[in-house]
């Protein structure tokens, strides 16, 4: 596949290309945890809310989770009733309420004036926390839920004198991202077992979140020991919600050199791409790697094609300056990136291809008629 992606299969370029293949193979490697485990294992979809995408999560998995009504509405299009969706959110509106109880099975509320004025809206869901249990591991604040002043979830100082704790079904905690062992949450739950889910007498489930890289961690042992023993203790469902670890690996982003030229002493490749249809690298200041790596000494900045002076990918050391005209692929880029992408300046959303293993296919291309009906009144 890797090959052909800097061939004529991958017609035009910009184009976002998911390998449907691994896909399979990170969810397969999640279906064994929950065999080998008992957990229930729920996909993220905002990393990547593909149809397709979706429609291979809920084939092995036993849910979606959700972080908006429009979220929910393309989850149930997609998986219709063959699964649970569930929704955590701070930013969570009465008017939309009970639409999305009807859509949702399990709700864990961000706080609890969200828990009291909503509770009694709508339909039958069951009802949760998300719990903030201010033991952080994410170092940069900016991606730490455990922050001082969070904006997500209940004090764990402050839970377990709530008024009525005992009527709640679920617990949420997720405070991690891109983890690859399961220490934070061995700690997480050391914590709540005691101070929490003694007190909780309907407990039905604990959602221990997503933010770990579930496929690639080959310590699993403590992990299946956890769920087991939770579930064992306190009769309770417990779940996980991968998003990252589902879809990162599978994605390319396909780009063509338009142009090439010095600049200060180095050369400068503009691409057909930009930051823009991957905005973690501009947020994050990271240089996303590329596919055929390049190894040599000659240093090349590669730069996207908006008026941006920093919409840059960073520079590389190539064998040989790259031509006008040829092909540059970045890899790992599955998750947040194209669900971030957006159409600054002017220039279009990349074109979506799956690959199954034998086949490209092209599922999406979007033209200037896409563009115009955002920005025109009458669009
Ligand atoms: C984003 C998010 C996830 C998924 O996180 P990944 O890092 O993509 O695995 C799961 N649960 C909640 C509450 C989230 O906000």
């Amino acid at each position: 596949m890797e090959r052909q992606l800097f061939g004529e299969k991958i017609a035009t370029t910009p184009a976002f290309v998911i390998d449907e293949t691994d896909v399979r193979r990170r969810l397969q490697s999640l279906a064994l945890l929950r065999e080998e485990s008992g957990c229930k294992v729920l996909y993220s979809m905002k990393a990547l809310p593909l149809q397709s995408i979706l429609e291979l999560a809920i084939d092995v998995s036993d849910g979606i989770s959700v972080s908006s009504l429009f979220e929910a509405r393309l989850a149930r299009e997609c998986i219709a009733d063959h699964g649970s969706v569930h929704l955590t959110t701070p930013g969570l509106r009465k008017d939309e309420f009970p639409e999305l109880s009807e859509l949702c099975s399990h709700v864990s509320f961000n706080s609890t004036s969200q828990w009291r004025a909503m509770a009694g809206l709508g339909e039958v869901f069951s009802p949760g926390l998300r719990l903030n249990p201010k033991v952080p591991f994410v170092y940069d604040q900016r991606y730490d839920p455990c922050r001082l002043h969070s904006k997500l979830g209940v004090d764990i100082d402050t839970l377990d004198s709530v008024d009525g704790i005992e009527q709640l079904e679920g617990l949420h905690f997720h405070t991690v991202f891109s983890c690859p062992d399961f220490t934070p949450m061995s700690r997480t739950v050391e914590i709540i077992r005691h101070r929490l889910l003694n007190k909780m007498r309907n407990l039905k489930w604990l959602n221990l979140g997503g933010g770990y890289l579930f496929s690639q961690i080959e310590q699993r042992g403590a992990f299946v020991e956890l769920v087991q023993g939770l579930r064992r203790d306190y009769a309770i469902d417990v779940y996980v919600e991968p998003g990252n670890d589902v879809v990162k690996q599978a994605g390319y982003l396909v780009s063509t050199v338009v142009d090439r030229f010095d600049s200060g002493g180095k050369t400068v490749a503009i691409l057909d791409t930009s930051v823009n249809h991957n905005p973690e690298v501009f947020e994050y200041q990271y240089q996303p790697e590329l596919l055929r790596q390049p190894c040599g000494d000659v240093p090349v900045i590669l730069a996207g094609s908006t008026c941006l002076a920093g919409d840059l990918f960073g520079e590389y050391g190539f064998a040989s300056k790259p031509e006008v005209g040829d092909r540059i692929v970045f890899k790992h880029c599955g998750a947040y990136s194209l669900i971030k992408a957006h159409r600054f300046n002017g220039y279009n959303l990349p074109d979506i291809y799956n690959w199954d293993g034998k086949n490209f296919q092209r599922l999406k291309h979007y033209d200037y008629q896409d563009y115009r009906r955002q920005w025109l009144v009458d669009g």
